[in-house]
């Protein structure tokens, strides 16, 4: 109540303040720090602002002495003013009762008697201007950053404004980028300018992204390149911030530009050694592969994938692979370095395919294990090829060791015989006193010599002629019942002690006499039968030897065997005996001889025939040999004719007539003449072609030519051609050495009619002549 009537009373008499009231009143309520002081400088009054700004109190400001303050630098301003001038002041000031650090601006008026212009103290104003201090003093602290950093980058920035015509006119640039492409700020101070330089592959682009920044009013960052004043390439990046009007209107653009070209190279050329990775690890034909310790798969090359279906419902690897996969994996990551395992993977392809791995494990930048690199090669090939070229060298050296070997034996077998032959005739010579018996038994040894030394030289021609390809077989037609009971008669007399040996030696055909007749090479068949029926008596101690054949009707086969109760031939060795050199008994060779060709022999010529050799043996109880050969019965007339040949029927037909022989050897002439003189024969001679064609001109009685082919002066082809110009018919038989395949293709040619093969046998010899002219007479 009482208050109230103070102000109602302060209103009411406001007209009546004096100068002094008002005076006070504006001293106390200014926003202004105001104090008065004395010429003693002693604070006589102040206002509540002085002491706010001071952060003191009144009762410690009012009365001071200043020039008792420990801060000074007031103090001149102060007193300027007591001397008459006014005083200023403006700074940093630490208060003494608060001790607060402030900034402020301090003015010092005089204060002076009217009547006596005489300074009767001061007052002071003071203002507190630590705030703007502070945001000048940041300010300038901002420019000096500002001020470091520009210097500090290479990078640029300038200030765009949007003309009317919405151009862009450059207000402002730093220059370090722009000094180092070669611009100075005139040369790029407008858009049209800035677009110049652009590399214009990148203009549009540019063009449509500053048109962004004004349509949208968006914040854009774009890479471009620039070129520089001397038209190096430079890469640019550009982020343009907008700035609106208070319309919201963008009317200048702040543009910061930044120097990539750097960064750019090394992006580019890390994509480049990225693809160039990548084309590697997709295109090397081995496997790359990572594996996450999460078990995921981040990689897997293409080669590895396909050929391990990863992914797909082909996948081939086992549970075992995918387990000893994951140990070798766990082996990596405990090893310092990488590791190397050979595992065995299942492909698609079905097969086992052995991989040579190596893994290593897989670090991140902070020292983290993430994962294991896996490479794989595919080494099964090699191994394979490692395989066969041991296999290859244990071969060549067991090939090795069995041609000494066989050249040891082939030695021991050429002396035998040699040794028989050269000895006992030899004896005969210079023993002429001999008995019958006796010579009967030398000349017994001294054929069985010869025989076995031709069958040795026979099989060596035979090898040479398989090695090249040369050996061929010249089917004809043959009673096999014939050849069985040949061959049976040829051993059972060759072996007269069998029974004492306690061997039954027996035969057996399964074709009737007149159904025997087959096409086959008679001598190859002969050869086969003679091999492997002398290799069973040679291998049995006692028992029984048989030998014969059966016809398959089913695959129209002839099945012939050649069975023993001899010793037998280990498991393991059943094979490799049809091998060259080979033999299963290495051990009891030289108890039996023999120098490992035949068997191979025979199955080459087995083979020639389109057939195939076996043998089933049970080492100690005998073994038995099979081959077969394709049953061919289609044959000509002459067949017929020689299957009608006895030695007595010969003899009638040939009897009293002439035989030209031409042989240019005179051991052969004389051979043949002795063999034909059994037949009643009247012979002419001719030791060379030529004398052949005169006497066969001048004889025209010849019934049939024996002719030879190598001769001199004129050789038997040429002798043969002369003939048949004159006379087609004349049977003329050719005498070939075997060993000559093409002699008989070539006589055959020429007119020939029959053959013989050297050395003859008079029995060939007989049937060829029965054959030549039974043949012609029928004509
Ligand atoms: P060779 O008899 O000249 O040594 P072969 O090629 O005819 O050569 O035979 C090779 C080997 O096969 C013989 O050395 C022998 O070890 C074995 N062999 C062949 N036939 C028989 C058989 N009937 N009984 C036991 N072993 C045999």
């Amino acid at each position: 109540m009482a208050q109230k009537k103070v102000g109602e009373k302060m209103f009411e008499s406001s007209f009546e303040y004096d100068g002094e009231l008002k005076y006070r009143l504006i001293f106390e309520k200014s926003p202004i720090g105001l104090f008065q002081y004395n010429t003693d400088a002693v604070i006589t009054e102040c206002n509540d602002r002085f002491v706010e700004i001071l952060k003191s109190k009144r009762e410690l400001l009012v009365g001071l002495n200043m020039h008792k303050l420990n801060n000074k630098s007031l103090l001149p301003a102060i007193l300027d003013a007591l001397d008459g001038k006014n005083g200023y002041y403006e700074g940093p000031y630490a208060t003494t009762t608060s001790n607060a650090h402030i900034y402020v601006l301090l003015k010092a008026v005089p204060l002076t008697n009217p009547k006596t212009g005489q300074v009767v103290g001061a007052m002071g104003i003071v203002e507190d201007i630590s705030e703007l201090y502070r945001t000048q003093e940041e300010l300038t602290i901002q420019k000096e950053h500002f001020r470091i950093l520009s210097s500090l980058t290479t990078d640029s920035a300038s200030i765009l404004t949007i003309q009317p015509d919405g151009n862009f006119k450059r207000e402002w640039l730093s220059t370090q980028l722009m000094d180092e492409i070669g611009y100075r700020p005139e040369d790029i101070d407008s858009f049209e300018k800035w677009a110049a330089i652009v590399h214009p592959e990148d203009l549009a682009e540019f063009k449509n992204a500053y048109n962004t920044i004004v349509s949208k009013g968006e914040k854009v960052s774009l890479t471009f390149r620039v070129k520089s004043k001397v038209g190096k390439i430079y890469w640019i990046e550009n982020t343009v911030y907008p700035e609106f009007d208070n319309q919201g209107k963008p009317f200048r653009l702040i543009s910061a530009v930044k120097d990539i070209t750097q960064k750019k190279r090394q992006e580019q050329e890390l994509q480049q050694h990225q693809n160039l990775l990548k084309s590697i690890v997709d295109n090397a034909p081995i496997g790359i592969w990572v594996v996450n310790t999460d078990g995921t798969y981040p990689l897997i090359n293409p080669w590895f994938s396909q050929n391990i279906g990863y992914g797909t419902s082909q996948f081939s690897m086992t549970e075992d692979e995918i387990d000893q996969c994951r140990r070798s994996d766990m082996q990596a990551l405990n090893s310092d370095g990488p590791i190397e395992t050979t595992e065995e993977v299942t492909f698609t392809d079905g097969k086992k395919h052995i991989l040579q791995i190596f893994k290593q494990k897989l670090t991140s930048t902070t020292g983290e294990i993430f994962g294991v690199l896996g490479i794989a090669n595919d080494i099964s090939e090699r191994i394979q090829y490692e395989k066969a070229l041991v296999e290859a060298l244990e071969k060549a050296e067991e090939s090795d060791r069995l041609k000494t070997a066989f050249l040891a034996n082939m030695s021991h077998e050429i002396r035998t015989p040699l040794n028989g032959v050269i000895g006992f005739a030899k004896f005969l010579r210079n023993f002429p006193d001999t008995t019958p018996q006796e010579r009967e038994k030398f000349l017994g040894i001294i054929s069985n010599s010869a025989d076995h030394l031709l069958t040795l030289i026979n099989d060596i021609i035979d090898i040479s002629k398989i090695d090249v390809g040369q050996l061929t077989i010249t089917p004809e037609p043959v009673n096999i019942n014939e050849l069985l009971a040949e061959v049976y008669s040829f051993f059972y007399n060759a072996n007269p002690d069998l029974p004492k040996r306690g061997i039954a030696f027996n035969y057996t055909t399964s074709l009737a006499e007149s159904e025997a007749l087959i096409n086959a090479d008679r001598m190859r068949l002969r050869q086969i039968l003679t091999n492997l029926v002398g290799n069973a008596l040679k291998f049995t101690e006692k028992g029984k030897v048989d030998f014969g054949y059966w016809v398959n009707d089913e695959s129209k086969e002839l099945l012939f065997f050649v069975t023993d109760t001899g010793i037998g031939i280990p498991k393991d060795r059943q094979k490799i005996i049809f091998q060259r050199f080979r033999q299963a008994h290495t051990d009891i060779t030289k108890q039996y001889g023999g120098t490992g060709l035949g068997l191979a022999i025979c199955k080459s010529l087995v083979e020639l025939m389109g057939g195939k050799i076996w043998v089933d043996s049970e080492p100690g109880r005998g073994s038995t040999f099979r081959f077969s050969i394709p049953m061919d019965r289609s044959m000509d007339d002459t067949t017929k004719i020689s299957m009608g040949y006895q030695l007595p029927a010969l003899q009638k037909l040939l009897s009293g007539k002439t035989i030209l022989i031409a042989e240019d050897e005179p051991n052969c002439m004389y051979f043949l003449k002795t063999v034909l003189k059994k037949l009643d024969v009247n012979i002419l001679e001719a030791d060379n072609g030529l004398t052949a064609v005169e006497l066969q001109k001048q004889h025209p009685e010849i019934a049939a030519i024996l002719m030879d082919i190598k001769m001199p002066i004129m050789n038997g082809y040429d002798a043969i051609k002369n003939i048949r110009t004159s006379n087609p018919k004349v049977p003329i038989i050719v005498q070939t050495a075997h060993a000559f395949s093409n002699e008989r293709s070539i006589s055959k040619a020429l007119g020939c009619t029959h053959f013989i093969t050297k050395p003859i046998d008079p029995n060939s010899l007989y049937q060829s002549l029965y054959i030549a002219l039974k043949g012609n007479k029928d004509d």
